[in-house]
């Protein structure tokens, strides 16, 4: 069951490396209700359920309305017709649109590829975005890693959102579309910069992911810093994945994200371990019974004996990782923090200072993600040989 499912991912992973796209749910954590297109650069058919076509020229402004189960589109001068959903197709690959969504009022993006706009279960709109795969992974290296780092860690990262991709098609199945453009999949702002750096390394490891020594698409977790010490995933999530195991991480210090203060009034702190089920003793000095230090990364803070997990901590306090020292102060906690995020998987930080450091970004992946491999989804061979199996 579980090889018909990867090979399955696999030959669909085959078409959507060879050009093809993927569609990608845009504002979907927003209840849009009115949306207005621009086209930038190209000529564009509109097109609804009801067979209506027009043909959507430059200085044309669209604006898109739910109006009760309906969809609603306004041209600048006329009513567009009423229906269940809409496509918007460039006539050339090229063409480049802008929307902006204007309730609410939401950043206009740009985007290339197509646009299918339906009705939401949830009452608003789904917009989806068609953009070749290769683009959307280009567009998520640059929202996710900015446009300053390095060639070999742009192809890490080219890499690691190929693969996390994939390894979630089917995310947003029941909503019509495959991943959303916010962090709960992957961040897509659509054609951003166009970075030529980004652009480059998408291209050298085009059709690239990585798999776990069993040929399945891995989860490819990452974060900003590891403070020093990754986490295996049973510390943070549930699941033990073999290829995500803590280590010592000796490219996290010298870093915007390596260390990190915050403080905590000490009435806060009594609220929340009592909360969390702590029997205080009746009598005690706060200096010696809430100072907590640990060199290396553990999954518990220790009160009077009673395990209080650091994933809570650091939820409610929305601290920055789970790494920290705690020095009582007065009325206060100060706690001293060291790098950023669930810290599971690869540092961004620490794989840009690798890149830096003249290592690849094989290097990169290996150091990271534990007993993986690389291959090429566009290489038949490994299809073959794994429907031969
Ligand atoms: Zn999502």
């Amino acid at each position: 069951m579980i090889r018909t499912i990867l090979i399955i991912a696999l030959i669909f992973s085959i078409h959507i490396s060879n050009g093809q796209s993927i569609n990608v749910g845009l504002f979907n954590k927003f209840n849009v209700k009115t949306l207005v297109f621009k086209p930038l650069k190209g000529t564009f058919f509109l097109e609804n359920d009801n067979g209506y076509k027009e043909k959507i020229k430059s200085n044309d402004v669209i604006y898109i309305t739910l109006v009760g189960d309906k969809i609603s589109v306004w041209g600048l001068e006329k009513h567009l017709g009423l229906s269940e959903s809409i496509a918007i197709t460039p006539k050339k690959e090229q063409a480049l649109f802008s929307l902006e969504p204007a309730f609410p009022a939401l950043p206009k993006r740009r985007y290339e590829g197509s646009l299918q706009i339906l009705i939401h279960p949830d009452d608003k709109l789904t917009i989806v975005n068609a953009i070749g795969f290769e683009k959307y992974v280009a567009s998520v290296v640059e929202a996710e890693s900015g446009v300053r780092a390095t060639h070999e860690f742009y192809k890490s990262q080219a890499t690691i959102s190929r693969t996390y991709a994939l390894n979630h098609i089917d995310r947003h199945q029941n909503e019509n579309f495959s991943v959303c453009d916010d962090v709960h999949c992957q961040v897509y702002k659509g054609m951003q910069t166009q970075n030529s750096k980004i652009k480059q390394a998408v291209d050298a490891t085009r059709g690239v992911v990585i798999t776990d020594k069993n040929n399945q698409l891995i989860t490819a977790a990452f974060h900003s810093n590891s403070g020093g010490y990754t986490i295996s995933s049973e510390d943070v999530w549930s699941a033990a994945m073999p290829y995500l195991r803590g280590k010592q991480d000796p490219y996290w210090d010298n870093q915007h994200n390596s260390h990190w203060t915050a403080t905590i009034e000490i009435d806060d702190w009594i609220t929340f371990i009592e909360e969390m089920g702590i029997k205080l003793p009746e009598k005690y000095n706060p200096q010696e019974l809430f100072t907590f230090h640990h060199p290396s990364r553990t999954r518990n803070l220790v009160i009077a004996d009673q395990l209080v997990p650091l994933k809570q901590v650091r939820n409610h306090f929305q601290l920055r990782s789970t790494f920290f020292s705690i020095e009582p102060q007065g009325n206060q906690l100060l706690i001293k923090g060291r790098g950023y995020g669930h810290g599971v998987g690869l540092s961004q930080e620490g794989a840009m200072k690798m890149a830096r450091m003249g290592k690849n970004f094989e290097d990169i992946i290996h150091f990271y993600y534990y007993d993986v491999q690389l291959i090429n989804i566009d290489s038949t061979t490994y299809l073959l040989r794994l429907l031969s199996q």
